[in-house]
C-alpha cells in the first residue's frame, strides 16, 4: 500500500483527490493483510456517523438483461437531477472461477468518466460472502463521500442477488420481455426478493412486455401474500428501455414512491436495522468457524472424523459433538 488515506480525505469536496481516496480506501478495506485491516477498520469508524444518508439502490438481472445500459440511463439522469451516483458491483463469478462475467468489458462507458459518479467493479477475490462484504463497506466509504444514491449490480445467478438485497433499500430486478426467465427468477426464489421489476428492452417486443408485465404482476402478487411484512409497498412491475431511455424517469418516479411509502413507515429503517444484525452474526459466525478450523485439537481430528462420517462409522452429529467438544475444552 502506498501512501496511506484519512478519513479527511474521503470527507473532502474536491473531487479529483477524493475520487483518489475513495479507490485507496476501498483497496486498503479489500486488502486481506492484517495491518490493512486494523487501519480499514479505524477509518470505517470514523466514516460511520457520515453514512446512512444515502439511497441503497440494488439491480439484478441475467447477463445481457441491459443491466450496465441501464445504470448508465439512470445514472446520468440522476446527476442532471442534481445527485451523485456510486454503482458497486458483485460479481459471483469471480469468486468461482477467479474470471469475470461483468468486469471485462468497458462498461458505462460515459457513466464512468462524469465526475460526479464514482463506479467500482467487483473485489476480484474470496467467497461470495467475502466479497458482498467489502462491497458493503466500498457503500459505506461512498455515503460519507457524499454520493447520494449508491447502486449495488449482480448479475443473476448464484446467491449473489440475495447478498445484494440483504444490503440495500430496495431491490430491482432487470427481466427481458420473453416469459422463460421470468419463470426460472421464481424457481430460484429470487422473484419474492424484488421490490421492482422493471422489463428492460420493450423497444423490441411491445407485445411480449406487455404480457410479460401482466404475468409477473400476478406473480407478485401471489408471493407476496405469502411472503413476509415487508412495510406499504406492493411490489411493482414496469417497462422499459434502456437503449432509448423510454420509461426512466417513470422508474424513478416509482423509487421515489418507495422511498416515501416506506420511509414514512419506518421499513427502510427497519430493513437496515435487520441488515447490520444479520452482517454482524454473519461475520461472527465465519470468524467462529475460521477459529474452529484452525484449533489445534480440531485440526488433529478432523481428518479423521470426517473419514469416518464418510464411511458412515460415525454419526455426523456425534462427530460435530465430540469436535465442538474439543473445541470447548481448549479455548
Ligand atoms: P448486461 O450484461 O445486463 O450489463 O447488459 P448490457 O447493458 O451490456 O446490454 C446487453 C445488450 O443489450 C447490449 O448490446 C445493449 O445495447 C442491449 N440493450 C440494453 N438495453 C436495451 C434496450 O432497452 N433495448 C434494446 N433494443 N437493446 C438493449
Amino acid at each position: 500500500m502506498k501512501a496511506g488515506v484519512t478519513a479527511r480525505d474521503i470527507l473532502a469536496a474536491a473531487p479529483g483527490p477524493q475520487r483518489r481516496a475513495i479507490a485507496k480506501a476501498i483497496t486498503l478495506l479489500e486488502s486481506t493483510r492484517a495491518d490493512h485491516r486494523a487501519r480499514g477498520d479505524e477509518l470505517l469508524t470514523e466514516l460511520l456517523p457520515h453514512t446512512g444518508r444515502s439511497f441503497r439502490l440494488g439491480i439484478s438481472g441475467v447477463p445481457g438483461v441491459g443491466k450496465s445500459t441501464f445504470i448508465e440511463s439512470l445514472g446520468l439522469y440522476l446527476i442532471e437531477q442534481g445527485h451523485r451516483v456510486a454503482v458497486l458491483t458483485i460479481d459471483p463469478s469471480s469468486s468461482v472461477s477467479g474470471g469475470s462475467i461483468l468486469g471485462d468489458k468497458t462498461r458505462m462507458e460515459r457513466l464512468s468518466v462524469h465526475e460526479k459518479a464514482y463506479i467500482r467493479p467487483s473485489p476480484s477475490a474470496g467467497t461470495l460472502g467475502g466479497v458482498a462484504d467489502k462491497t458493503r463497506e466500498a457503500m459505506l466509504v461512498c455515503e460519507a463521500a457524499g454520493y447520494d444514491i449508491v447502486i449495488v449490480e449482480t448479475v443473476g445467478v448464484g446467491q449473489s442477488e440475495t447478498a445484494v438485497a440483504g444490503m440495500t433499500d430496495m431491490f430491482v430486478l432487470l427481466q427481458l420481455p420473453n416469459a422463460g426467465d421470468d419463470l426460472q427468477a421464481i424457481k430460484k426464489g429470487v422473484m419474492e426478493l424484488a421490490d421492482l421489476v422493471a422489463i428492460n428492452k420493450s423497444d423490441l417486443d411491445p407485445d411480449a412486455a406487455m404480457r410479460a408485465q401482466a404475468q409477473i404482476t400476478s406473480a407478485l402478487r401471489l408471493l407476496t401474500q405469502q411472503g413476509r411484512e415487508r412495510g406499504p409497498w406492493q411490489p411493482q412491475v414496469l417497462q422499459l428501455s434502456a437503449l432509448t431511455g423510454d420509461g426512466v424517469d417513470r422508474f424513478w418516479q416509482a423509487v421515489s414512491r418507495y422511498r416515501e411509502l416506506q420511509g414514512a413507515a419506518g421499513a427502510i429503517e427497519a430493513r437496515r436495522k435487520q441488515q447490520s444484525r444479520a452482517w454482524m452474526w454473519e461475520r461472527i459466525e465465519s470468524g467462529l468457524r475460521h477459529d474452529f478450523r484452525q484449533h489445534p485439537q480440531v485440526k488433529a481430528r478432523l481428518g479423521h472424523l470426517t473419514a469416518e462420517v464418510e464411511h458412515g462409522s460415525v454419526p455426523a452429529s456425534t462427530a460435530a459433538r465430540q469436535l465442538l467438544a474439543l473445541w470447548r475444552a481448549h479455548p
